[in-house]
C-alpha cells in the first residue's frame, strides 16, 4: 500500500493533547499514522506519498460506538400489532424478542451489512455489537464478522445469552461466544491480531440470567480471558428482578458472580444507586451511554456524571440508533440539562470524552487481549490507528480545540462526513461507499424485512 499524505484539511487531534492544526496533513503509512504537520512541510518530506486533497474540511479521529445492535435494522418503520407497549418490558415483550425470534441467518448479515454501511457513511470506524438471534444462533457471530470484514471496519461481537427462550437457546448462546473467542485465536487469528475483530462475552440482562447459567458464564468469560457486554440496570424493572429474587441490586449480583471487570461493559445503568457506581468504579467496569435509546424507551435518565466523578469509565454506545455518532452526543447534551432542569450539566466537552476518549478505553482494553499491538483509537497522532473521516465543515465562526466540542454539537452533522478510512484503507471517498453496495444491500432488506414483518 502506498503511503497516503491528507492535506489541505483543519486537523482536529483529540487526544490528551487534543491540537488544531490549520493547513495541516496526516501522513498514512500501512494501517497507522505516521505523521501530522503542516501540509507544506509534509508535501515536501513525503513528495512519494499519495495526495489526498481535504478541500479545506476537518480531518478527525473516525467516531466509535461502544454498544450497538445490528440485528435490530429491520425494525426501522415496522407497526407493532396491538395497543402500544406502556413500558420497557412490554417493549421487550412485544418488539424486540418477536423480531429476534424470526431472524435466519441471512437477516443477520444483512441487518449487520445495514448497519455497517450506515457506520462508513456517518464516518463511525469501530463498533461494539451485542447480537441476539434465538433461532439462528449457531454461526451468527461469523455471519456478522464476514460483514465485518467486508465492510472493512473495526468491531468487538457478542452474543447475548439469555434464559428467556429456553435452555437449549441458552446453551446454543454460550456455545456460539465461546465457538467464536476461540475462532479469533485460531482461524481467524490474523484478522484478530490485526486488530480488526475482537470478541466479548455477551449477556443478554440480570433479570433473563439464572443463577446457573450466569456461573456457567463467568467461567466461560474467565477461561477465554474475556470482558462481559450486559445490560445493566436499563429498567427499574430489572433492579426490582433481581432485589426480590436475588435480594441483592444489579450491579451487586454482578460483581457476586465475577462478571464486572476492566474488560466488561455495563450498558446503560440507568438505574444504579451509589453503592453499585462504587461496585463498578471498584471493578474498573466501564459504562455505556445510550441517550436516545434511554429517551425512546421512557426509562429513565443514567446518572452519568455521577458515574464520571465515581470514577466509572463512562463511553458512548447508540443501542441500535442510526449510526450517525454525532446524534448521539447531540441528544446526551440535551437530554440531561432538560431532565435536571439545569443548562449546567453534561457539557460539551464532558460529552466529547465520553465518545472519544472514553469509548477509545473500552475498546482498547476489549480488542487487546486479540491483538499484541493494538493501536490508539479516537484520536490522531504518531502510531495512532489511520481510522480517520474528512468533513465538509466549513466553520462560520473561530474554530479552536477548545470550542471544538460546541462546533460538533451546534453545526457539524453526519452528512458533513465526506470520506472515512479505517486502519489505512478508504471505506468511503467522496462519499462513494468503497467496500459495500448500499443499493443491493437495502434492496435485499426490503425483502427480507417485508418477509419478516408478515410473520409477525
Ligand atoms: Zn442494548
Amino acid at each position: 500500500m502506498p503511503d497516503i499524505l491528507i492535506g489541505n484539511g483543519t486537523i482536529v487531534t483529540l487526544g490528551s493533547d487534543n491540537q488544531l492544526i490549520e493547513q495541516g496533513a496526516v501522513l498514512v503509512q500501512g494501517s497507522r499514522i505516521a505523521a501530522i504537520g503542516s501540509a507544506a512541510a509534509l508535501r515536501q518530506q513525503y513528495s512519494d506519498a499519495q495526495y489526498v486533497d481535504a478541500s479545506g474540511g476537518l480531518i478527525m479521529p473516525g467516531f466509535l460506538c461502544t454498544h450497538t445492535h445490528f440485528y435490530s435494522a429491520f425494525a426501522r418503520g415496522m407497526a407493532i400489532p396491538g395497543e402500544p407497549p406502556r413500558n420497557f418490558p412490554e417493549i421487550l415483550e412485544r418488539l424486540w424478542w418477536r423480531l429476534d425470534k424470526l431472524l435466519t441467518l441471512e437477516d443477520t448479515r444483512v441487518s449487520a451489512e445495514i448497519f455497517l454501511a450506515d457506520a462508513i457513511r456517518h464516518g463511525t470506524t469501530c463498533v461494539v455489537d451485542h447480537h441476539a438471534g434465538p433461532n439462528a444462533v449457531d454461526g451468527s457471530l461469523d455471519v456478522i464478522a464476514g460483514a465485518v470484514e467486508q465492510a472493512g471496519m473495526r468491531a468487538c461481537l457478542a452474543y447475548e445469552v439469555s434464559d428467556r427462550d429456553g435452555p437449549a437457546v441458552s446453551e446454543a448462546g454460550i456455545r456460539e461466544n465461546e465457538r467464536f473467542i476461540r475462532a479469533l485465536r485460531a482461524e481467524r487469528r490474523q484478522q484478530a491480531e490485526a486488530g480488526m475483530i475482537a470478541a466479548s462475552y455477551g449477556l443478554h440482562a440480570s433479570f433473563t440470567l439464572s443463577p446457573a447459567i450466569l456461573e456457567r458464564c463467568a467461567a466461560g468469560g474467565a477461561d477465554a480471558g474475556v470482558g462481559f457486554h450486559i445490560h445493566v440496570a436499563e429498567d427499574i424493572s430489572d433492579e426490582n428482578d433481581s432485589v426480590t429474587r436475588y435480594g441483592m441490586r444489579v450491579a451487586d449480583r454482578l460483581e457476586a458472580n465475577h462478571i464486572l471487570g476492566p474488560r466488561s461493559i455495563a450498558a446503560h445503568c440507568v438505574h444504579v444507586n451509589s453503592g453499585e457506581m462504587s461496585r463498578l468504579a471498584e471493578t474498573h467496569t466501564n459504562s455505556v451511554h445510550n441517550p436516545r435509546s434511554n429517551m425512546n424507551n421512557a426509562v429513565g435518565r443514567a446518572p452519568v456524571e455521577e458515574m464520571v466523578q465515581a470514577g466509572i469509565n463512562v463511553g458512548l454506545g447508540n443501542d441500535g440508533f442510526s449510526m450517525n455518532m454525532m446524534q448521539e452526543m447531540k441528544a446526551a447534551y440535551l437530554l440531561h440539562k432538560l431532565a435536571l432542569g439545569d443548562p449546567r450539566v453534561m457539557p460539551g466537552d464532558l460529552v466529547l470524552n465520553m465518545a472519544f476518549q472514553h469509548n477509545a478505553r473500552i475498546i482498547n482494553a476489549i480488542f487487546s487481549p486479540f491483538s499484541s499491538d493494538f493501536p490508539p483509537v479516537g484520536q490522531l497522532s504518531v502510531g495512532a490507528a489511520a481510522d480517520l473521516v474528512v468533513l465538509d465543515y466549513l466553520p462560520p465562526t473561530p474554530l479552536s480545540s477548545g470550542n471544538f466540542p460546541w462546533h460538533l454539537i451546534f453545526g457539524m452533522d453526519g452528512q458533513h462526513v465526506n470520506s472515512t478510512m479505517v486502519a489505512g484503507r478508504w471505506l468511503m471517498r467522496d462519499r462513494q461507499l468503497l467496500t459495500l453496495d448500499e443499493a443491493r444491500i437495502h434492496a435485499r432488506a426490503r425483502e427480507l424485512s417485508r418477509a419478516l414483518w408478515q410473520k409477525l
